[in-house]
């Protein structure tokens, strides 16, 4: 490989860009964690992420490890072994978490999901009104399918849960999509969420969180998983986190805190104004790559599209990692690549987090170079495409976030 020169575009769909900010916050020496500064910081940073959840009747806990820490943690404390629960296959990162479930001896309904669609709340009703008896402990759905780009309907499920008066727990997976498009905790009726510190919130790996309701909280009382590293109960008093399993994750602390700052300044609904921004422009680019034929979105459904990352699928007998090699290799330009089945078939682009137009439009050029190098059919032009979409709505849009 060449010298790699300039900036390196890091465009995965997680771990995310940190930003300087974050990056200084967390470049000091450690503190400890009994002390009062590290308590009061934990404290806060806590209350803030519930204003990030939109919840007031939930509280956070977090833990020191990556986001399938956060999976095991709902399944070690919310479940009892032989409990069964209904998965929506949405793909890798949904079969992933029902693994979670199956090592801890749940039997997992999984649910199928025509393949590039969202999943239809009607078919997850259609599952619970089969179950008569209340076998059914809980939903577990993700809010964005890091593996597909799609987004699934949450408030939907949950009215269609309430609709037939299913007692089952409502779980769902925002690491994806936290801090980068809209979730609401308490309103949509979720009654567990699992979160991670490395896309939407801009931090390092290292750092997952769940969100707990009181319905939840009532549960793990009851339940008889095992569970240590996990365990709720010895962490959590009076609805609120006073300890962690070992030393807490101290640094993601002061960087969480300046992330915290930097979506609050930004304004969180502007925040998801510069996604859906992105998103779009990133959007139009694809589509004029693949006007007449060739590349195209893996979403087949417009608005379920996500704001956070987008999966470009290329044509059967073309490979989607000669396009990554290149965009690496060539042009220093990191993109995901397909996980699991879709392997070689798609690859993805981040636009979560950091980031701005110049930064997309850099890398989207550099993907255009990427494509034409490695013989992917595709119409060139798409980075004009992703500066229409760009230059047309912004004055509209600005003008609708002030309203
Ligand atoms: C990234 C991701 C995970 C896994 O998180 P890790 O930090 O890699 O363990 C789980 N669910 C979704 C939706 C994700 O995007």
């Amino acid at each position: 490989m060449t010298v790699a020169r300039g900036w390196q575009f890091f465009m995965h769909p997680g771990p995310t860009n940190i930003p300087h900010r974050v990056l200084q916050a967390m470049a000091r020496p450690t503190v400890d964690f009994t002390a009062p500064e590290f308590v009061a910081l934990r404290d806060r940073s806590l209350q803030r992420m519930k204003g990030i959840l939109k919840t007031r009747e939930g509280f956070v806990i977090m833990y020191a490890a990556s986001g399938n820490g956060a999976w095991d943690a709902s399944i070690a404390n919310l479940f009892s072994p032989g409990d069964k629960v209904l998965v929506p296959q949405t793909g890798f990162f949904a079969d992933r978490w029902s693994n979670t479930a199956r090592a801890y001896g749940l039997e997992v309904e999984a649910l199928p999901t025509p393949d590039r669609r969202p999943v239809d709340p009607e078919a997850v009703g259609r599952a619970l009104a089969a179950d008569t008896k209340h076998q059914i402990k809980a939903v577990m759905l993700i809010q964005n399918e890091t593996a597909t780009g799609i987004r699934h309907p949450i408030a939907e499920v949950r009215a269609v849960m309430n609709r037939l008066g299913h007692p089952a727990l409502y779980l769902v997976d925002t690491i994806s999509s936290l801090a980068s498009y809209d979730f609401r905790m308490d309103e949509w009726g979720v009654d567990l969420v699992i979160g991670g510190s490395q896309k939407g919130l801009m931090l390092p790996p290292g750092m997952a969180f769940t969100a707990i309701n009181p319905r939840a909280w009532a549960v793990a009382q009851t339940t008889t998983n095992t569970r240590k590293y996990w365990d709720w109960r010895p962490m959590i008093e009076n609805g609120r986190q006073v300890q962690f399993c070992g030393t807490p994750p101290i640094s993601h602390f002061f960087g969480l805190e300046a992330s915290l700052d930097m979506l609050e300044e930004e304004g969180l609904e502007n925040v998801f104004v510069r996604h859906r921004r992105l998103a779009d422009a990133t959007r139009a680019c694809v589509r004029h790559w693949g006007k007449s034929g060739g590349v195209e979105i893996y979403s087949l459904d417009p608005d379920f599209a996500s704001d956070s990352l987008t999966a470009v699928m290329v044509p059967a007998g073309h490979d989607a990692d000669r396009v990554r090699a290149i965009a690496q290799d060539r042009y220093g330009v990191a993109l995901g690549r397909g996980l699991g089945v879709l392997q070689g078939k798609i690859f993805r682009i981040g636009h979560m987090g950091d980031l701005n137009e110049p930064m997309v439009l850099g890398a989207l050029a550099a993907i255009e170079l990427a494509l034409a190098e490695a013989g992917i059919p595709h119409a060139s032009g798409g980075v004009e495409a992703a500066m229409d979409s760009l230059r047309a709505p912004a004055a509209a849009r600005r003008a609708a976030v002030a309203a």
